[in-house]
């Protein structure tokens, strides 16, 4: 029997460790002396004439999003279709993240999009982070995606012409054209962000974000060559969240001394990859399997009725599992919002539990497996999966530097201080993340001016407002994608992204038939619509009374800064699937105003 008593005061200890007052302000900008961090070390730039033309879509984000919604309006007869990249090639997130044992923690099969369309197998059940870069390419050249394409091209600006009908595109090329519509896919993770330590710049060794990986440094190759060149090298990272959890293990295996610098620990559950067997493969991938795939494991998320089978069958579907049988057990007439919460927690408490009881069984030293234990419920932070992680700390270069929950107290010209020790070392890797809780502007890299230049910026300064988190009342043709304020089906980030791609292309192909060429929500359709998500029961992530990081705004919850991250249809992504299929299917496009 579980101390729930006890696990919460424990839990309340650890967060009220970690609070700063300074939220996201304690990070630091990749910026001054720090710009270059920010370099492509993969792929030179290439210089090219400046674009002046008019393309009918553009979409600004070649990762998932804009190969998705691409692939979607080719597939609907759009031809005119330019996406725009500040990386040398499409992948997004893949394309930057090429550090040694970069993976997906989202099983292949549904992770990966378009599988059916583009007729691949995934290798393994969490594909590796160069077959998800491999088969972002082979999507964009399924669907034509290169010939338009602009690489390592920042927008600058993104204006509204209404005399026109049209959008100003101007980038940092040089570039400025016009385009019908315009897409957002600019991705909620991908501007890097160096922990606020002390004497950061004075560091004398080398230095490197995990997103920007430095193989002429280290040696190696994204696909695991050891990392031969650390072998006479004392090495810190720092950050301890599910990036680091991926690295880890081969810096373990391959630096002369490690350091892992820990402030909080992260939750790191069982694996279990494997290749995926080309027979068996054969046997389920029947037209339309990826679709029902992606629909089971929604409905084991987020669903009211549970399916028959569970077919990804792994740790995000156990936790689902738990709680649901939890519950069950209470009875119908019972089943209130506290006691529901009341049994999630159960649930949760059982599961760290195993959690923790694994770092005791993986982690020979006592006193690191301890500090390796994760006191937050799983949610809290992201939940991570590892087979070598935890196994790198029994061996004999690899040290925990625990800060107890404050952070490297500082770096000098020769490494880090941890506990009033300086621990010399050659390189310091910051796994320490990307902004998240800041300005939308500042992320995106630009602002957008919609009718009477009104800028994004100050329509969403309370808050983000849209219809299905897709549309913007004073910003017509523009369509966003990103899951909140729509099925907001955080484990599977993809399948929010193919069914918004659904959505455009259906719209598009009526207006391309209707010959309409402007196409904007009413304000009321988006005021009906925040509405209908406040009804809800509010964010599943984010609580405040969660140790801090970037699901809660570092603690400070996202009631100040307007919509947070958790905010979804109040029923699910299963009933906001099956409720926007129905919408785009109709014909009417309810909210929507087209001229
Ligand atoms: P995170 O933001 O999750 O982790 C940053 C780390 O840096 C945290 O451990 C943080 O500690 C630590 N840190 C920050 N400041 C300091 C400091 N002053 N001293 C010591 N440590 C510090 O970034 P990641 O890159 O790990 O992950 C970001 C997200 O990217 C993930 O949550 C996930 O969504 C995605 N991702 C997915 C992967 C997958 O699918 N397998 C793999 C990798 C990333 P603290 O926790 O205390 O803030």
């Amino acid at each position: 029997m579980l101390d729930t008593a006890a696990i919460r005061a424990k839990y309340a200890e650890e967060r009220d460790k970690r609070i700063r007052a300074e939220g996201n302000a304690q990070y630091r900008e990749l910026t001054g002396k720090f710009a270059h961090l920010k370099d492509d070390p993969y792929m030179p730039v290439i210089p090219r004439d400046a674009v002046t033309d008019h393309a009918d879509f553009t979409f600004i984000g070649g990762g998932f999003a804009g190969l998705v919604v691409g692939a979607k309006l080719k597939e609907a007869g759009i031809q005119s279709v330019r996406i725009i990249d500040k990386a040398g090639d499409f992948g997004g997130n893949w394309y930057w993240n090429r550090y040694p044992g970069a993976q997906c923690d989202t099983a292949s099969m549904i992770y990966l999009p378009l599988l059916e369309e583009t007729g691949h197998m995934p290798s393994e059940k969490y594909a590796h982070a160069p077959e998800i870069l491999e088969h972002s390419r082979r999507i964009a050249r399924t669907f034509g995606l290169y010939e338009n394409a602009l690489f390592h091209t920042a927008v600058t600006s993104l204006t509204w012409d209404d005399a026109a009908g049209v959008w100003v595109v101007s980038t940092d090329r040089g570039d400025r054209f016009t385009t019908r519509h315009v897409g957002l896919g600019t991705g909620p993770l991908h501007v890097a962000k160096l922990p606020g330590i002390p004497g950061l710049e004075r560091f004398k060794g080398h230095s490197f974000h995990t997103s920007r990986w430095d193989y002429d440094y280290t040696g190696g190759s994204p696909e695991g060559a050891p990392l031969s060149k650390l072998a006479d090298k004392r090495v810190a990272i720092i950050g301890t969240g599910a990036t680091a959890v991926q690295v880890v293990p081969h810096l373990s295996a391959s630096a002369g001394k490690l350091y892992v610098c820990q402030r909080t620990p992260s939750s790191v559950d069982v694996r279990n990859n494997a290749p995926i067997d080309p027979e068996w493969f054969a046997s389920i991938a029947k037209p339309g399997w990826q679709y029902e795939w992606l629909d089971n494991f929604a409905a084991w998320q987020t669903g009211m009725v549970m399916p028959e089978v569970d077919l990804v069958d792994d740790g995000w579907t156990d936790l689902a599992k738990m709680m649901r049988a939890k519950m069950a057990e209470i009875p119908a007439d019972q089943r209130t919002p506290a006691a529901m919460f009341a049994s999630f927690e159960d649930a949760d408490h059982e599961k760290m539990e195993q959690i923790r009881a694994r770092t005791d069984e993986v982690v020979a030293d006592k006193e690191t497996a301890d500090k390796l234990k994760a006191w937050y419920r799983q949610l809290c932070k992201r939940p991570c999966f590892h087979d070598a992680y935890l196994q790198s700390f029994n061996n004999p270069n690899t040290v925990l530097l625990d800060t107890d929950g404050k952070g490297v107290e500082e770096i000098t010209e020769n490494g880090v201080v941890v506990g009033g020790i300086e621990y010399p070392v050659d390189c310091i890797v910051y796994a320490s993340g990307f902004e998240v809780g800041t300005d939308y502007r500042r992320r995106c890299g630009f602002d957008v001016a919609g009718t009477g230049g009104r800028l994004l910026s100050e329509a969403w300064a309370d808050g983000m407002r849209s219809k299905h988190g897709i549309h913007v009342h004073g910003f017509p043709n523009l369509f966003i994608v990103q899951p909140q304020q729509g099925a907001n089906l955080i484990s599977n980030v993809p399948h929010n992204i193919i069914d918004s791609a659904k959505t455009f292309a259906r719209i598009l192909s009526h207006m391309q038939a209707e010959g309409l060429t402007r196409v904007e929500v009413t304000a009321e359709a988006e005021a009906d619509w925040l509405k209908l998500l406040d009804s809800g029961p509010g964010p599943m992530l984010g609580s405040v009374d969660c140790t801090p990081g970037y699901y809660n705004n570092e603690g400070k919850g996202w009631e100040e800064a307007g919509a947070g991250l958790g905010r979804g249809y109040p029923w699910g992504a299963v009933a906001y699937f099956a409720y926007i299929e129905g919408w785009r299917s109709d014909g009417r496009f309810d909210g929507l105003a087209f001229a």
